[in-house]
């Protein structure tokens, strides 16, 4: 099998804050081999120099949309599924432009896309999907205009980002449908959100029966449940009925952060989202109320960010960002993190915690032996400053998925 070195670099594995000086990492194919200062190797082998740069895992989003193009959910929900999937190519390409070399899909990404990625039709991240996202009728999740009314009569609805399903049984069906389409994790909505009007934010979603057939079913596939989930009360919730990852958690406090850490949940914030949003909300032609419910929930945000920090919750890492245009700001995450977090604590979320959330623990958001070789080679230290994340496509010289360099803009 073919041997690549990458040699010289400073290295960071995505586990210990101390850094490798003058590191080497030896690649064997896809995997990595070996790792460590100043090795050495004999044999034929590609040598790619690092020397002053910096060398790091690549990153993982755990809360991406492939399959939203913009803000415009309910147009996206009569999209065109071709057109649909033109848009998803250019966005999974784009995520694999910026170093992230895995993506969790958080709602409407599917089998189709990943069959694309897996033939090469997309050359994008590792991907990571629930199929339709999970709303109650009328929650959040739920993509019909008001005033709209079912022509078939049986009330059911399946857009093309969400499917509603009423009652333990239709949860039951649901969930083992979505599995049944190789989904990897299922998708919830748990309170009500800020980027639609359907339900206000407090308002809570499934009744705890729902909500325990779905972990249940997915526990029975070896997976398990993500939860859309705004509020303190919701965020208890899932504690309770054993949810696994809390995506936004935008109002969690610090009795609720001990209950999550003691559980060992995962809480997955999403702050480039709130303030991209907020900053933008009338030009994406968000309703006024929605401009308002997102200002006030970032406000608590971050100190919902810090209190889970303080409690040791696990924190994942995601952008939750729709559309090509907000997604160049992908990477702007890590730096907004930087605000509450130690940078190495932030590099951990987006790399071995991450990879955690997928499942993919010591093979995934690590450099070492054994672990896919998925790393990004950066110009700048973000272990003293995380803005070198604000320009990806100048400040990541090298992308490396599976042991291939992906994407290489080294001055020659
Ligand atoms: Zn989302």
């Amino acid at each position: 099998m073919s041997i690549s070195i990458f040699h010289s670099a400073r290295l960071f594995d995505g586990l210990n804050e101390a850094v490798i000086e003058n590191a080497s990492v030896i690649v064997e194919g896809n995997r990595i081999r070996e790792v460590g200062a100043n090795l050495t190797w004999t044999g034929d082998a590609r040598r790619i120099d690092c020397a002053g740069h910096f060398l790091m895992p690549g990153l993982i989003d755990a809360h991406y949309h492939a399959n939203t193009p913009s803000y415009d959910f309910y147009g996206t929900d009569r999209m065109h599924p071709a057109l649909l999937a033109a848009h998803a190519g250019r966005l999974l390409t784009g995520a694999l432009d910026r170093g992230y070399t895995t993506i969790r899909d958080a709602g409407g990404g599917d089998v189709g896309l990943k069959m694309a990625l897996d033939a090469g039709l997309i050359d994008g991240p590792r991907f990571f999907y629930p199929g339709k996202a999970l709303t109650q009728t009328g929650g959040h999740g739920d993509m019909r205009r008001r005033g709209a009314i079912e022509p078939c009569g049986c009330g059911a609805y399946a857009g093309v980002i969400t499917r509603a399903v009423d009652g333990p049984d239709e949860m039951r069906k649901a969930v083992r449908e979505e599995f049944r389409q190789g989904a990897t994790q299922i998708k919830i909505f748990l309170s009500g959100g800020v980027s639609t009007d359907l339900a206000p934010i407090d308002m809570p979603h499934f009744t705890d029966a729902e909500i325990t057939v779905a972990v249940e079913e997915a526990a029975r596939r070896g997976s398990y449940v993500m939860a859309h989930c705004h509020t303190d009360e919701g965020a208890r919730r899932c504690v309770e009925l054993g949810v696994r990852t809390i995506e936004h958690g935008s109002l969690i406090t610090a009795d609720t952060a001990a209950m999550i850490a003691a559980a060992g949940a995962f809480v997955v914030p999403t702050l480039s989202a709130g303030e991209l949003i907020g900053a933008h909300a009338a030009e994406l032609g968000l309703p006024a109320s929605s401009a308002e419910k997102i200002r006030a929930v970032n406000r608590r945000t971050l100190e919902a960010v810090e209190a889970c920090a303080a409690a040791g919750v696990r924190l994942g890492l995601g952008c939750d960002l729709h559309g090509d245009a907000f997604l160049q700001k992908q990477n702007r995450e890590l730096v907004l993190r930087g605000q509450v977090q130690k940078p190495v604590d932030v590099l951990r979320s987006a790399t071995s915690v991450n990879a955690e959330i997928v499942q993919m623990q010591g093979q995934l958001g690590q450099i070492t032996p054994g672990a896919y070789a998925d790393m990004i080679l950066l110009a700048g230290d973000p272990m003293t400053d995380l803005a070198v994340f604000d320009e990806p496509l100048r400040n990541i010289l090298l992308v490396v998925k599976s042991g291939r360099l992906a994407r290489d803009r080294r001055q020659s």
